[in-house]
């Protein structure tokens, strides 16, 4: 078998040991790779490198197109970006696969039956890092979900449950609140769910979801959601799964993919010989399937199961009476070793073929008719009631586009609002144009200038368009 060249980092705290009982383990298993190491993490951010990484590992990462990644240390303060948003940014890593499955009984868990993969939409939603203070008192962050982020994830889910015999995909969404956003993943998960009638499908709200997750995951089997939400799940999952530290994650993109551990640097625990290695080996296993060297990683997750039913622990999982011998990484990593080859033989065994190559193709889709119909302006305003403002307001006009609606945190406050109602100093003022009309861009210049020129203070404007006719936009309700 040829070598398949791939990229690794130690990273920081407890990164270092945990990569090299991996690296250990995955050698004696015969696995062929040829490594290249870059540094990242705490050094590089203390050097001045903002994201943690130097220049040159983008050489390495873009030449290898895989890389097996330690945990590092964020440094506290402000100014560092982070490494891993950026990573999957830079690499267009769109899916975040992460099992977390139950070891019981030699893993103590509420949840024998847990077999759960959470594929986490990775790129997107409120992690685009653009957030703005707007006035005096309220801040902002955007929340941005496309059509096609949506579609390549969601698709990957199917692929996903397809190719490794998985019965069910659910979607975890909030689209009764966030309309649009939400809306479009929730649309696109029943778009492409229909192309795969073999595999069961279901949605749920998130909060419900989330909470059927924490007291029943033996009821779920591939979940897709969101970035936010899936962060959060994630790690609630890993951690009723038995322990953090046993959950293995990849980063899929079309060209490129990461593989790490769920958990973190751990800093208290480094250089002690007591972090548990499992959860950056189970990524590295995840690494030789998608590297197309299956027969090693099956090789490597059974020697492993073994270890674990023969209840050879390390002090995150070991407990009297059902662990025998409580050991370190390096000794956790040798009794590993020792037993490639062997099968478990009460956890079920695992048998590998080379990972589906899965690549995003989107569909063709017919581009809508966009009609410009009205703007959202927000005012930074303190002088008086919502009354008040909605008054004066009422006099700005450019042709048709005239005063509908004010809302104060998106909770209507004029015409007819409530004087019960909390007021910031953030207004969001929506100016429109009669049902059937459309307006010009220049008409939302005239009644910017007009508002400025009466001394108000336009933070934002934001355009209400019509798609084939259909609002682009929240309606405002109360
Ligand atoms: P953490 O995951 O490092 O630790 C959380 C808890 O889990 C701790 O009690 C720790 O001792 C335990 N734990 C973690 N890994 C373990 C292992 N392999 N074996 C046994 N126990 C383990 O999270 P944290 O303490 O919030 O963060 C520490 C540092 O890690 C921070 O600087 C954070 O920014 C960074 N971090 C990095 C990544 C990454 O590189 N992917 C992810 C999360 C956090």
């Amino acid at each position: 078998m040829s070598k398949t060249s791939i990229t690794v980092a130690y990273g920081d705290g407890i990164g270092p040991e945990i990569m090299d009982a991996t690296l250990k383990i995955l050698d004696a298993a015969g696995a062929q790779l040829d490594i290249e190491t870059i540094e990242i993490g705490e050094k590089v951010y203390l050097r001045g490198g903002t994201t943690g990484l130097e220049e040159s590992a983008w050489d390495s990462l873009r030449r290898t197109k895989v890389f097996l990644k330690a945990p590092i240390t964020t440094p506290q303060g402000g100014g560092y970006k982070s490494l891993n948003v950026t990573i999957r940014k830079a690499l267009g890593l769109y899916a975040n696969v992460r099992p977390a499955v139950a070891y019981y009984p030699f893993v103590e868990t509420k949840h024998p039956n847990m077999d759960v993969v959470i594929i986490r939409e990775n790129e997107e939603d409120l992690y685009a890092g653009i957030e703005h203070r707007q006035t005096e008192q309220v801040y902002q962050c955007l929340k941005l979900i496309t059509q096609p982020g949506s579609e390549k994830v969601i698709r990957y889910a199917f692929e996903y449950a397809r190719s490794y015999g998985r019965k069910k995909v659910t979607c975890f969404v909030k689209d009764n609140i966030m309309k649009l956003t939400d809306g479009i993943f929730h649309r696109m998960f029943d778009e492409i769910g229909k192309e795969y009638p073999d595999i069961e499908k279901e949605t749920w709200i998130v909060d419900i979801g989330a909470a059927k997750l924490a007291n029943s995951p033996e009821e779920f089997d591939v979940i897709v959601m969101p970035n936010l939400y899936g962060d959060i799940m994630s790690d609630i999952a890993a951690q009723i799964s038995g322990s953090v530290g046993l959950g293995g994650s990849a980063n899929i993109g079309d060209q490129c993919a990461m593989f790490e551990a769920v958990h973190g640097s751990a800093p208290p625990l480094a250089g002690k010989n007591l972090a548990n290695p499992s959860g950056l080996l189970l990524a590295a296993v995840m690494m030789l399937q998608h590297i197309g060297q299956p027969e090693v990683a099956a090789r490597v997750h059974n020697a492993w199961l073994k270890t674990i039913e023969d209840g050879i622990h390390t002090f995150d999982i070991y407990r009297e009476g059902i662990s025998k011998q409580q050991v370190g990484t390096k000794e956790f990593a040798e009794a590993v070793i020792d037993r490639l080859g062997q099968l478990p033989e009460k956890l079920p065994p695992v048998a590998y073929k080379e990972a589906p190559k899965l690549h995003a193709v989107l569909k063709q889709r017919q581009k809508q008719k966009k009609e410009l119909f009205g703007v959202d302006i927000f005012l930074d305003w303190d002088k008086g009631t919502a009354e008040e403002l909605g008054k004066a307001l009422e006099q700005f006009k450019a042709g048709n586009l005239k005063l509908r609606v004010i809302t104060n945190r998106g909770v209507k406050v004029y015409p007819g609002g409530l004087p019960e109602t909390f007021c910031t100093d953030h207004w969001r003022c929506r100016f429109h144009a009669e049902p059937g009309e459309t307006i010009e861009h220049r008409q939302i210049v005239e009644l910017y200038n007009q508002l400025v020129a009466a001394g108000y203070d336009c933070i934002k404007t934001e355009n209400l368009y019509l798609f084939d006719g259909e609002p682009g936009f929240a309606a405002v309700h109360g």
